[in-house]
């Protein structure tokens, strides 16, 4: 599914603590740079922070869902997390193809 371009993107990397979703953050921003992965918004957005606005400042909402999609292959990505309750999140590839792309 996923191509050489996003390939050491296509894992799962559970977050639980505040310095692992920086490091999340960090390695989607350095995607997002390198033009890899370009972001998506989802029909239901609820972040607080625009991702780019996250990355820059390193600073979140109680809900992190940020989602990116491969500009090579289609493959999408999450970066999810709930921060208010503490129950952590991941970054993880999504399984199914973009069915629409809003911007
Ligand atoms: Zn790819």
């Amino acid at each position: 599914m996923s191509c050489e371009q996003c390939m050491d993107l296509c894992v799962k990397y559970v977050i639980r603590q505040p310095e692992q979703l920086r490091k999340a953050i960090r390695i989607a921003k350095h995607a997002l740079s390198e033009g890899i992965l370009f972001e998506i918004n989802s029909a239901d957005n609820w972040n607080q922070y625009s991702f780019q606005e996250c990355a820059e400042k390193m600073i979140w909402g109680d809900i992190v869902d940020y989602h990116f999609v491969c500009k090579h292959c289609g493959t999408q990505f999450v970066l999810g997390a709930e921060t208010y309750h503490g129950s952590g999140g991941y970054w993880s590839p999504e399984n199914e193809k973009p069915s629409e792309i809003f911007d």
